[in-house]
């Protein structure tokens, strides 16, 4: 069932932001279910036998679509429209597909052969993939393609525009994570300052301590309660020794060629206008300065494109759609955007969705009925029993085998081995079954009892 949606269920069970979990029902009794655990779980053990050789592949239409990006907006597209019957090309920059699973999202967290083996299925389907081919005019593709896709994603870092931003041993983070993922001098030094707060700058922090600096800081805006990153990720980087400053203004990056550090103040307060413009109070005479030999901006990425691609660009350089979420044709007829190429960075499971919705709309561009649903297996019944066991309400979350600091901080091995078999079952039977609310029926009245006793 998870696949009849997604190609990358093994994939999201090991990074998906699992926004799911904050809307579950079990979270109003006391925690929340691992739902990505349990599916982690699932994807883990699956052998492929329901699945595979099923599923839907429409006869061939004669309609060719290029596909730019082979990140998960990109491959999903690319996977749906090839089973709506069209040939389908994906061409991808970096040497492997992937996108930021592969080339940001560090290994520890995603390893890569998970990638590999689900782009094979979507290979495995009839997409041709090109790789090592960056396109840089995409309105050419028209002369050969019926509709070309563009889902280049967000890959160029974003420098602030702050005293010695241009200093050598000043880094951006998509450079950077691109680097060390592809095993590629990453220039960082022992030392090392990430600016910013969100996952992204915690991917960068621990990969530079994976790399073997030796003292790394990480400092942001924002107060500790309102800084993006999750709770786990700022919490596993300081047990694997990460320095946090949460509430600092970055005021300059010190030095004359090189890096010598940055230069803070504490933040006071801090929020934003009506029109979505910083308002930043600083605590006077709190001027402090951290020594550094790198700096890594992890404060966004954009989109690597530019006006000459003949494509409109709107907000944060994405590519103009007219509508993000219905209509993801761009000003160009017949050239369409899917995932963060349109949005800005988001996450893998919005891309999924947004690559499955452009699918649709380029299928009945070309002239199908943008239908692009499948079904891999019959529902089962839900089983109606719940709550039988004393203390159901009780039942606590269980929680994945995580590797000590000392055994996971100096490497890139997956540190985080999921729900263990000893766990899962206890983990997935605390569910509520909300579905099980469809299936209740009105009351039986004595009533009704009495006049079907009668008859
Ligand atoms: C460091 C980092 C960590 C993240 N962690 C998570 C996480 O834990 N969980 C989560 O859900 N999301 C995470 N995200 C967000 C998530 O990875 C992205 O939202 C998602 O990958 C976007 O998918 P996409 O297909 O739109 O773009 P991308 O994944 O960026 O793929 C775009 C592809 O297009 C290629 N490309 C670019 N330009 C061209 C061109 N001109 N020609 C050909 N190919 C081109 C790129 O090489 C790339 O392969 C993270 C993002 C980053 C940066
Ligand atoms: S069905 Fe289970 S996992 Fe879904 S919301 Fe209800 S309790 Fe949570």
């Amino acid at each position: 069932m998870i696949r009849e949606k997604v190609p990358f269920p093994k994939a999201l069970g090991y990074i998906c932001t699992h926004v799911c979990e904050l809307k579950c029902k079990r979270g109003e009794v006391n925690e929340a279910m691992a739902i990505r655990g349990i599916k982690r779980y699932a994807t883990d053990h699956d052998t492929g036998s329901v699945w595979k050789g099923k599923g839907k592949q429409l006869q061939d239409t004669g309609k060719k679509v290029c596909v730019v990006g082979g990140g998960p907006a990109g491959l999903t597209a690319a996977y749906y429209l090839r089973k709506q019957g069209h040939a389908v090309t994906v061409k991808e920059a970096l040497p492997t597909v992937g996108g930021m699973m592969a080339y940001g999202i560090p290994s520890y967290r995603l390893p890569r052969e998970i990638i590999a083996e689900e782009a094979e299925v979507i290979a495995r389907q009839g997409v041709q993939i090109e790789v090592n081919e960056k396109v840089e005019k995409p309105l050419e593709l028209l002369q050969e393609y019926d509709a070309v896709l563009m889902a280049i994603g967000g890959h160029k870092g974003v420098r602030l525009p702050m005293e010695g931003n241009g200093l050598d041993g000043v880094i951006l983070n998509a450079d950077f994570l691109r680097n060390a993922s592809m095993g590629k001098e990453t220039g960082i030094g022992r030392k090392i300052i990430v600016l910013g707060g969100g996952n992204v700058a915690f991917d960068c922090a621990r990969t530079a301590k994976r790399l073997g600096a030796q003292e790394i800081h990480l400092a942001c805006l924002e107060a500790r309660e309102a800084m993006t990153a999750d709770d786990e990720e700022i919490q596993q980087a300081q047990e694997e020794g990460i320095i946090v400053h949460p509430a600092q203004t970055f005021e300059r990056i010190t030095g004359k060629e090189h890096v010598t550090g940055v230069d803070f103040m504490n933040v006071k307060s801090f929020a934003f206008d009506e029109n979505r413009r910083a308002v930043i109070e600083k605590e006077e005479g709190s001027e402090h300065h951290i020594d550094a030999d790198t700096v890594i901006f992890a404060v966004g990425q954009r989109p690597d494109i530019t006006e000459e691609a003949g494509l409109e660009l709107g907000r944060g350089n994405t590519i103009a759609v007219k509508d993000t979420d219905r209509q993801k044709e761009s000003s160009v007829q017949g050239i369409f955007g899917a995932g963060d190429a349109i949005y800005g960075t988001k996450s893998v499971i919005m891309a999924i969705e947004s690559g499955r919705e452009a699918a649709s709309e380029i299928d009945r561009y070309l002239g199908g009925d943008g239908d692009i649903s499948e079904i891999l297996a019959p529902v089962g019944d839900a089983e109606p029993y719940i709550g039988q066991c004393p203390g159901f309400g009780y039942l606590e979350k269980k929680q994945t085998q995580v590797d000590e600091p000392g055994k996971r901080a100096d490497n890139f091995n997956l540190y985080d081995h999921g729900i263990s078999d000893g766990d899962i079952c206890a983990e997935a039977g605390r569910c509520l079954q909300c579905d099980l609310r469809l299936k209740i029926a009105g009351p039986s009245l004595w009533g009704d009892f009495a006049e079907n006793k009668e008859a």
